[in-house]
């Protein structure tokens, strides 16, 4: 499908560091609820559950869209509030584009994050991510973000249209095949899941 004619007025934004979108579209919240088995430790996002409550927000999208053809747009935000599940810090769930070789930009706009990388035949890379810096994702890579602060992790991302997401593929594997974890001395680093079997092979 592509992008009809005639095109669709300009779309004017106002986007403020803390995630807010003025002219957003379309959006939604993932709360504690809705994270189920995301997290490796499931004592910890059970006990997380009993203080805070299923409708604790975990995050938040707001996106601007106007048509759906190849060749369009969707740009928004994404707010990752912080929290820690075990050592594990807090997540987005993650996900290949459908249209797996779709790239997209995530930038920066507060907080401090790591936006973790992996390809279907095992590399990997976890890209610090402080404001006014920005990761170029490009297609063929599962995409993850981790707030590693004590603020909201917000950043701006745009990617094509008739991308789409595959939200099963990381399940299905067991997870992500690293952790972005505490490290005992007010940093982060990387861990190997052990629970991580492997992508789903036809998945790029
Ligand atoms: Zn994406």
């Amino acid at each position: 499908m592509t992008s009809p004619w005639p095109p669709p007025e300009p779309g004017v934004l106002t986007i403020d560091t803390a995630g807010g979108m003025d002219g957003r579209t379309s959006g939604y919240d993932k709360r504690l609820s809705d994270m189920r088995g995301v997290y490796r430790d499931a004592t910890a996002y059970a006990a997380a559950v009993a203080e805070r409550g299923e409708d604790h927000l975990v995050y938040r999208v707001e996106d601007h869209r106007n048509v759906n053809g190849a060749g369009a747009l969707i740009i928004g935000t994404s707010t990752l509030q912080p929290g820690r599940y075990g050592d594990e810090f807090a997540v987005t769930r993650g996900h290949l584009h459908a249209k797996s070789d779709r790239a997209e930009l995530y930038h920066c706009l507060s907080g401090r994050g790591v936006m973790l990388l992996e390809t279907l035949d095992g590399r990997s890379r976890a890209v610090p991510l402080t404001p006014g810096a920005a990761v170029h994702v490009p297609g063929h890579w599962v995409h993850r973000s981790v707030n590693i602060g004590s603020e909201p992790f917000v950043t701006l991302f745009c990617y094509p249209a008739d991308a789409g997401q595959d939200y099963a593929l990381i399940a299905e594997a067991g997870g992500m095949a690293q952790l972005i974890v505490d490290d005992g001395a007010g940093g982060w680093t990387t861990r190997s899941n052990p629970d991580h079997t492997g992508y789903r092979k036809g998945a790029a």
